[in-house]
């Protein structure tokens, strides 16, 4: 041998150098480190690899981050064959990087690695620095803890720390030291045949000798671990029948045999006993401590005869269905569907490719870009060690489901307790490995323990991952997973657990997997399915905002937003207008499948209002109290809610040019169309799933900060971290955890651990506006624009205190503080606050009468409050010392709602005389209607009756900086405004209308008919005709206090029509008008007093004659004419007279035409233009239409005829513009005529009225609805 190299000499040193730190010195002479390096020479053809260097485990395990393979043998060419060959399927990806690596270790099955640790069936290699999993193709029992050279192996490193990365053997390895070669005996043994009726009998175990039992290897259960325990089964048969028998391996030291075991081949297993399983008695044959797994070999075996003892029973041939049926090949067409039957699952064996790992978790695998492999219903205790794209398996007996759930699209392949899986090759791609931890898997444990199908695990499955997609970036994904193993269930659980519950009750089967394994029939959760239409979904909420757009356009349809009979006369303006507003309403139930709403609470400081938050988007939401108390719950800020009754509600914004109420179909007149959706829903009906982050945090916390919390001495270090986390979680709501946590630790360790808070009382809320508040101690201000902010009127209770423990929300200190100071000083406890910047957040939670505190964090200055205050106004104007003082509230102030001023105990009332002082600020409707009422801003509960879109009138369009600022993102055109008709309660006909500009709407959630509102601040108004209404001004503000009822409001019918109106008398009028929005009476028609019939331009309203609008100048191009009419008859009732305005159908109502009737005088009056008559004039004086005209002429004599002089019951409201009703009218002298004798009197003026309903009476009725009168007339008398 010539003498070593330079090169060779350092190689040497090395290799010895890593002999001595890796490999115990208990080899033979010379060392482990001849022994290795003879084996390299004899592998690699006699050199010695001198550009390969040595790995020790612990290295490869700390050092190595990326995947490589090493291959000791191969020449480069070789090596790239190899690394095309696997690229096959997946031209993209990169194959495995080649390292030049040699690995020397120990094959172990970590039987001596750590007494603590269990053996877990897995193998590894192990030297002295430490031991890594590996996954071998092809094991022998001999190779366990000896000392080989892996010739060629690929490292598969762990993504995430939690795990460790394995080595997947791709060669036989070569063995540094000879092995020893086992001398075989000759082994008595019985057959199957024989064993099993000894199974069948029923004599006590203990008084047999062990067995061997030699059969071929008919079937392999997978590694299971139940309760701490690992083992397996297997079964061996006859070599020529089908005969055969369970076996139960469970010693530790024997399940590395499953490495070993390769079905159909033959094998001998000795030191068997027979034992009865605990639960479902069946007998197998179990191992003992001395059980050997041994490969047949028919010259070393003899047949055993069994001894008297043994035979009790005839054998008897196992049911046929205990055979296993083989099929190569796959059938992967798609069977003819037949949903909700219940299916049986085919058994295939299949050979494939993984193309992609779905859920490593759930032990989804996608096999061959068609099919998916689901390995979860076994345990897969190897950690899937091997499954990765591009290896290669072969499935025996695996369950083929086709189509197992609506909406997926895969064939599956369920790997049962009676398949087997084999890695047949490995990945010889890069791709990564993704393990799947079997313990505290909450997929595999509700798999368990509802014993799913795989329809229902499925679906499962995609609701988890969607939930974990969702919400791990706020809360952990660790945290949300957690399993009840854990003290508190994660909020997967708490969302997953009672879905499945309301599934499977009923069929409370819980799995056997004893049966399932040793049962002659097959019986399995995989065995029959039915195609599941999921019950319930839990979409993201972009997709859910997405799914409700599409469905209110789908339903969309403009004619239904209108009656026929108001829009056929309407122009075109006021058509499209009608149009541009309208909403609709969805439920959980609107959606199929049921959507259940999923988010994290979370308040936008830039929209001011309250959101449901996850990683896909946000969704504006509306929260009221079912007691109707507004919602304050700061605490639930950054809690994870689940809602399923809610009313999602999307507000449609369309800009369309429909020329008249022919075209509606016709949906080419829609220019644009725009969204808005939000939710809203009762906080009673929110589950929260996951407490904001802070309070799960307290444990660890708690221990982190005890060392502080010693040095603190006194009363008020126990809990002040926690106020403090909650300003810090609260600021940013952007999904960013990590910062977030770390952030909260560091501030808490370091800042000073100390709070200050104040206790108040809303007297005042004012809403969002631009205001130009100049702060002190930011100079002169000028320049500084406009500030978005709102403000309230608050009143100090108690001193500022140093923040303690939380309190039961009962137990205020301040409220008996208050007390021993007497009233004194009460009066100049009275506050102005400013919310600007980032804590507007607080505008949502901030109402009247709610008692809140501030928590100032790292603050221990008592007088911090008074110390931020100034006056409202610089002092050299100030000469009114009773004005409030401002305080601007800083951003990283926390607010805390405790109580409401009407839930405080009479003793806490008193004793803070909290009352004193506050006059009633919330009126009532009819108070505000009301002429002896004087003040001008005013505050009412109500419910909308009706919203309608109208234009703005044109004094009242906000100011241009205003409408500019607030435009961006307004859906409505800027010279709307809404009318609100306000009620007070349902049914009630007293309305109040409330004038809303566009420039305010835009954040104003949940304004819908059906909603009960507490307005704030409205201004109140009297119209020209005297007519009390409000308008929302920028101070103003409200707050939904109920929902309206969930059910889709009927467009075609005008909200108020649904009760019907109430009877009176028109001599009463004078005292109700007022208050009423509509009522009825029974009446008789006088006469009809004027008629006039009109076909006016859709666009300019000019007359429209012959298909032409009249107007020449400018020339009108219109042509769309709408037929208009309206009339002025008289009425009487027996008790007053009064005119009544009737309009289009109603004229035709009044006049007693039919519907085809008045069709035909329309249409004759199109060519005319219009047609009118008055009542009295004679045939031609001073009439516009020709004297000859026949249509005026028929009109004329219907209006005298004795005909139309009937009685009719009429519904009306009050005319309210032409009339001056509410003023006291002087009274009237009018003629009577009796016969001849003609009489003077005086009567009130008759009361203007607006038809709304005309209605026929017939005999009966007006008998009985005449009797109905007399009876109230005397009950009034
Ligand atoms: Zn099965
Ligand atoms: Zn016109």
């Amino acid at each position: 041998m010539a003498e070593p190299s330079a090169a060779e000499q350092q190689w040497l040193q090395a290799a010895q150098a890593f002999a001595r730190r890796a490999l115990p010195a208990r080899q033979g002479p010379g060392g482990p480190a001849d022994a290795v390096l003879r084996c390299l020479r004899g592998a690699s053809g006699g050199d010695l690899p001198l550009d390969y260097s040595f790995i020790s485990v612990s290295d490869l395990r700390h050092q190595q981050s990326t995947p490589c393979c090493s291959h000791l043998t191969w020449s480069t060419n070789e090596f790239k064959e190899w690394a095309c060959q696997g690229q096959g399927a997946f031209p993209r990806q990169s194959s495995l990087p080649r390292a030049y690596l040699i690995l020397v270790g120990y094959l172990t099955d970590g039987r001596q690695e750590d007494k603590e640790k269990l053996v877990d069936g897995c193998l590894y290699v192990k030297d002295n620095t430490g031991i890594i999993p590996c996954e071998m193709l092809r094991f022998e029992l001999e190779w366990l803890e000896s000392l080989f050279l892996f010739p060629s192996w690929a490292y598969i490193p762990q993504t995430d720390q939690a795990t460790v990365g394995y080595v997947e053997i791709l060669l036989d390895p070569v063995p540094v030291n000879l092995l020893p070669k086992k001398v075989l005996d000759t082994v008595p043994v019985i057959y199957p045949a024989a064993a099993e009726p000894l199974l069948s009998s029923r004599i006590p175990c203990k008084k047999r000798s062990k067995l061997s039992v030699a059969g071929e290897l008919a079937k392999l259960s997978p590694l299971l671990c139940i309760r701490h325990k690992t083992f397996f089964f297997l079964f061996l048969k006859c070599f020529i029948s089908a005969v055969g028998v369970p076996l139960l391996v469970q010693k530790p030291n024997q399940l590395a045999w499953h490495h070993v075991l390769q079905l159909g081949h033959r094998y001998i297993i000795t030191g068997l006993s027979m034992s009865s399983l605990k639960k479902s008695g069946q007998r197998v044959f179990v191992t003992g401590a001395s059980s050997c797994l041994l490969p047949y070999c028919a010259e070393r075996v003899k047949e055993q005869p069994l001894d008297n003892a043994w035979q009790g029973e005839t054998p008897q041939s196992a049911s046929p269905e205990a055979s296993v049926q083989f099929s190569d090949s796959l059938e992967l067409g798609v069977e003819e569907e037949r949903p909700g039957l219940t299916k049986e699952s085919k058994i295939i064996s299949y050979v494939g490719t993984v193309t992609k790992i779905l859920n490593a978790q759930a032990g989804l695998f996608e096999l061959d870009n068609k099919v998916c492999l689901c390995l979860a219903y076994q345990q897969l205790l190897n950690s899937a060690h091997g499954l990765r794209p591009g290896a290669c398996v072969k499935l025996i007996d695996v369950h083929l489901l086709q189509k197992p759930l609506v909406s997926f699209h895969f064939v599956v392949l369920g790997a049962c307790l009676n398949s087997t899986v084999v890695l047949k090759s490995y990945s010889r791609l890069s791709t990564s490995y993704q393990p799947m931890v079997s313990s505290g898997n909450l997929y595999l444990q509700l798999l368990f323990r509802y014993n799913l199908g795989m329809p229902l695990y499925l679906w499962l499955v995609s609701l988890l991952e969607t939930f974990e997609e969702r919400f791990s970036c706020f809360f952990g994904r660790r945290r949300l997973l957690l399993n009840s193993v854990h003290r508190d269930r994660g909020a997967a659980e708490k969302f997953l657990v009672p879905l499945l519950q309301a599934i499977v009750s009923g069929r409370e089967e819980t799995r056997d997997i004893y049966n399932e394994i040793l049962a002659k029939r097959h019986r399995c959760p995989l065995r029959q399915y039915r195609t599941l239409d999921p019950p319930c979904q839990a979409p993201t909420l972009s997709e859910l905002c997405c799914m409700a757009k599409r469905k209110s356009w789908d339903d969309f349809c403009p004619s239904q937003l209108l009656s026929s009979s108001e829009a056929q006369h309407m122009g075109a303006q006021e058509l499209n207008r009608r149009l541009a507003w309208s909403y609709c309403m969805f439920s959980a139930g609107s959606f199929q499948p049921r959507v259940i709403l999923l988010g994290v609470l979370r308040v936008s400081s830039r929209s001011s209002s309250l959101q449901l938050q996850d990683k896909s988007g946000t969704l504006p939401c509306v929260i009221s109290h079912k007691d109707g108390s507004p919602f304050a719950g700061t605490a639930l800020i950054g809690s994870l809610l689940q809602v399923e009754a809610y009313q999602l509600v999307v507000e449609r914004f369309l800009q369309s040019d429909f020329p008249s109420w022919k075209q509606l179909a016709n949906l080419e007149h829609v220019r644009e169309k725009k969204n808005s959706v939000y939710v809203q829903f009762y906080f009673e009906d929110a589950l929260v799933l996951q407490a904001p982050e802070v309070q799960i945090h307290e444990g660890p916390r708690s221990r982190n900060s005890s060392s502080l919390r010693k040095k603190d001495v006194g009363d008020s270090t126990a809990e002040l971290e926690i106020p403090e986390a909650k300003v810090l979680k609260l600021e940013d709501p952007k999904p960013d955890t990590g910062k977030d946590e770390s952030c909260q630790r560091d501030q808490s360790s370091t800042g000073k651990n100390s709070c200050v808070s104040r206790l108040f009382l809303v007297t005042q809320k004012e809403g969002l506006m631009l205001r130009n508040y100049q702060l002190p101690r930011e100079g002169n201000g000028e320049g500084q624009e406009l500030q978005r902010s709102f403000q309230a009127t608050v009143l100090w209770l108690g001193r500022p205190q140093i923040w303690s423990c939380p309190r039961k929300p009962a137990n205020l200190p301040e409220l008996e503080e208050t007390n021993y100071h007497g009233e004194e000083g009460l009066t100049q406890q009275e506050a102005l606050l400013l919310f600007m910047g980032k804590s507007l957040r607080w505008f949502p939670f901030l109402h009247l009468d709610g008692l809140y505190r501030f928590i100032v964090p790292h603050c221990s200055d008592l007088e911090v409050f008074d110390k931020l205050c100034f006056p409202p106004v610089p002092a050299r104007f100030l000469s009114r010392s009773c004005c409030p003082l401002c305080l601007p509230v800083p951003d990283t102030w926390h607010l805390q709602h405790e109580t409401w001023i009407s839930c405080l105990t009479e003793r806490q009332l008193a004793a803070g005389s909290v009352l004193r002082g506050m006059e009633q600020r919330i009126s009532s409707i009819s108070e505000i209607l009301s002429n002896r009422f004087t003040g001008s801003l005013v505050s009412f509960p109500g419910e909308i009756v009706e919203r309608t879109l109208c234009a703005s009138p044109k004094n009242e369009k906000p100011s241009v900086s205003l409408s500019l600022q607030q435009q961006k993102g307004s859906l409505l055109a800027s010279d709307h405004s809404v009318k609100l008709s306000v009620s007070v309660a349902p049914g009630s006909p007293v309305v109040l209308d409330v004038y809303i500009t566009a420039a305010y709407l835009q954040h104003l959630w949940g304004l819908l008919p059906g909603a009960k509102v507490l307005f704030q601040n409205l201004e109140r108004k009297i119209s020209r005709f005297h007519n009390v209404y409000c308008t929302y001004i920028a101070s103003s503000c409200m707050s939904i206090a109920s929902l309206p009822a969930s059910r889709i409001p009927l467009p075609s019918s005008p909200a108020g029509e649904a009760s019907s109106p109430s009877l009176v008398f028109l001599s009463n009028l004078q005292l109700h008008l007022q208050n009423l929005s509509q009522a009825r009476i029974l009446c008789h028609l006088s006469c009809v007093l004027t008629l006039s019939l009109q076909w006016v331009c859709s666009l300019c309203n000019s007359i429209f004659k012959e298909g032409k609008c009249t107007r020449y100048n400018p020339p009108c191009p219109s042509h769309m004419g709408v037929r208009q009419a309206n009339a002025r008859v008289l009425v009487e009732d027996g008790t007053g007279e009064a005119l009544v305005l009737c309009r289009n159908q109603h004229v035709a109502a009044v006049l007693g035409l039919s519907l085809h009737e008045w069709e035909a005088v329309q249409n004759c009056v199109q060519s005319r233009g219009r047609v009118s008559i008055q009542h009295g004039e004679a045939t031609g004086t001073g009439c516009v239409e020709e004297p000859e005209d026949l249509i005026a002429c028929y009109l004329r004599s219907l209006c005298r005829s004795p005909l139309i002089c009937r009685p009719i019951l009429l519904d009306f409201s009050l005319d309210r513009k032409p009339s001056k009703i509410l003023q006291p009218a002087p009274l009237q002298l009018r003629n009577f005529r009796c016969g001849e004798v003609e009489f003077v009197s005086q009567v009130q003026p008759r009361p203007s009225l607006l038809c709304l309903n005309v209605e026929e009476v017939e005999q009966k009725a007006l008998c009985c609805l005449n009797s109905e009168r007399i009876r109230r007339t005397s009950s009034h008398c």
